[in-house]
């Protein structure tokens, strides 16, 4: 058990003054593995003074030497990957080998990438009789959840950094050891004091600041839409620039003429990762009406391959949820759903053997479009299925939530998928199972969120314009 206790401010690793703190789990033994403290809304303030104060030096600095500033922090990472990983895997639960390389690999990469769009980047142009100008907004809030920890802190506070921002970083309370050990890296990087720093603590306490202080230029945020609602209504009160990573509920769209046993097995994966702890997840499959029977078939096939068990075993290919408060949130979304007529395909609400741990059985349930399960975000290992008579009602049934985030479409033709992925109201559009591209724009339509992360479209949400207009001679 690690007991951390300070925050990081102005280049420095700062006692905190109080003496509460947050727990941090191990998800599959139980174990309290960390403990970290609560911030307070003056020591978070005092965060942002410094934030403030290293602004003018840090986006006065060339680009090219911040490009190197983030060349290193993603070296420093990635010497620590194992005990990054090791990390990650027991306060959110995914397996150590899938965790070395989604929760700490994509963060090197992305560490590494921003580097790249800070030196490739066009800072100005000329339109007219106008020089536009690209600057820093100025000092950045990010808050970040627990889900895939370091890569949403990544996302954020490469770009910010990267863009000419300083920042204050409030990660989540649930899974703040990765944050910690990104700190220690950074500091050893030798930025310059305040251009970086982290405040652990609770949403409305610490998070509610970030949203609320009027040094705050602009909060990036990722996390429930709950909770970005208030974001966004503190950030209004100061008129700042809110960015919103929220939830989904996207859909996999299997078309009449797809290769089904692919495109089952390729939506159960975009489901499944992270224990379906993915505000991305394929969550709903949309099937036609008359290959319903083969569907289930191959659901109950492939999904009998997923092994659970402990995210430090080498044969867990599904971990544990990331806390108890959450697994029994999913269980009681499961009984819910079988309490209003779901049909069970594979798993249930029945815990599975382990003495410990917070696992969930990998489940399967039929709904229909109505049914709560097929409209909330359920963030946990459950795939359901619902039928469609034809193209326009599949697109219908994917368009029907107030989230808007990814999805798929599965088809041997691929214009016919892409006709269909342009009918889509979401940010992201998967064909036949394509891979995640991180320099493509991740965003939400609807109430998933506002702004976009990733490369250079990430990049620029951390950037003002400015027009500077010459009288014609
Ligand atoms: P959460 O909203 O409870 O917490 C996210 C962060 O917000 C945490 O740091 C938390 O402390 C903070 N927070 C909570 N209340 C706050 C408040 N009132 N003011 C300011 N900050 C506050 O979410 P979570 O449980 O950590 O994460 C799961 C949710 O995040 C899911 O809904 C998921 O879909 C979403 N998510 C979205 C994306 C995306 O990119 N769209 C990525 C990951 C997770």
């Amino acid at each position: 058990m690690h007991a951390f206790n300070a925050h990081y401010i102005a280049g420095h690793w700062v006692p905190a003054k109080s003496k509460e703190t947050f727990l941090v789990h191990d998800s599959s033994t139980e174990e309290v593995m960390a403990s970290v403290p609560a911030g307070t809304a003056e020591e978070t303030a005092v965060a942002i003074m410094a934030a403030r104060a290293a602004f003018d030096g840090w986006a006065g600095l060339p680009a090219q030497t911040r490009a190197d500033y983030l060349d290193k922090i993603a070296t420093g990472l990635k010497a620590r990957t194992d005990e990054v990983a090791t990390a990650i895997a027991r306060e959110v639960g995914m397996p150590l080998k899938l965790a070395r390389s989604v929760q700490v690999g994509g963060p090197v990469w992305n560490w590494a990438n921003f580097a790249k769009v800070t030196r490739a980047f066009e800072w100005e142009e000329r339109v007219g009789n106008s020089l536009v100008v690209r600057e820093p907004i100025g000092v950045v809030g990010c808050i970040t959840p627990w889900n895939f920890p370091l890569n949403q802190i990544t996302l954020k506070v490469a770009a910010a950094l990267g863009a000419g921002c300083t920042v204050v970083l409030k990660p989540s309370e649930i899974a703040p050891v990765n944050a910690m050990l990104l700190a220690e890296i950074i500091h050893e990087a030798g930025l310059p004091p305040g251009v970086f720093n982290l405040v652990n603590g609770a949403g409305p306490v610490v998070g509610e600041v970030l949203a609320s202080h009027p040094e705050v230029d602009m909060v990036s945020f990722t996390g429930s839409t709950r909770a970005g609602k208030r974001v966004g209504e503190l950030a209004s009160q100061s008129v700042k620039k809110v960015a919103l990573e929220l939830g989904g509920k996207s859909a996999s769209i299997i078309l009449d003429d797809a290769d089904f046993e692919a495109a089952v097995k390729g939506t159960l994966s975009a489901c499944l990762l992270n224990s379906g702890q993915t505000c991305s997840a394929h969550t709903r499959m949309l099937v036609p009406e008359h290959r319903l029977a083969e569907v289930k078939a191959l659901a109950q096939a492939a999904i009998a391959k997923y092994n659970i068990g402990p995210s430090l075993e080498e044969t867990s290919r599904l971990g544990p949820l990331v806390s108890a408060a959450q697994r029994d949130r999913v269980l009681g979304l499961i009984e819910q759903g079988i309490k209003e007529g779901a049909e069970v395909i594979a798993g249930g609400a029945a815990r599975p053997s382990f003495d410990k741990g917070y696992f969930v059985q990998p489940t399967i349930l039929r709904v229909q479009p109505g049914d709560t399960l097929a409209r909330e975000e359920i963030f946990g290992p459950v795939l359901v299925i619902i039928t469609y008579r034809d193209e326009d009602e599949a697109v219908r049934i994917a368009n029907n939530t107030i989230y808007g985030l990814g999805g798929g479409v599965w088809s041997k033709d691929e214009a016919r998928a892409v006709a269909v992925a342009r009918r889509v109201r979401t940010g992201q559009v998967d064909i036949n199972g394509a891979p995640f591209n991180s320099n493509a724009p991740f965003g939400g339509y609807k109430q998933s969120g506002i702004g976009r992360e990733n490369g250079k479209y990430g990049f620029e949400e951390f950037l003002e314009y400015k027009a500077i207009q010459f009288k014609p001679s």
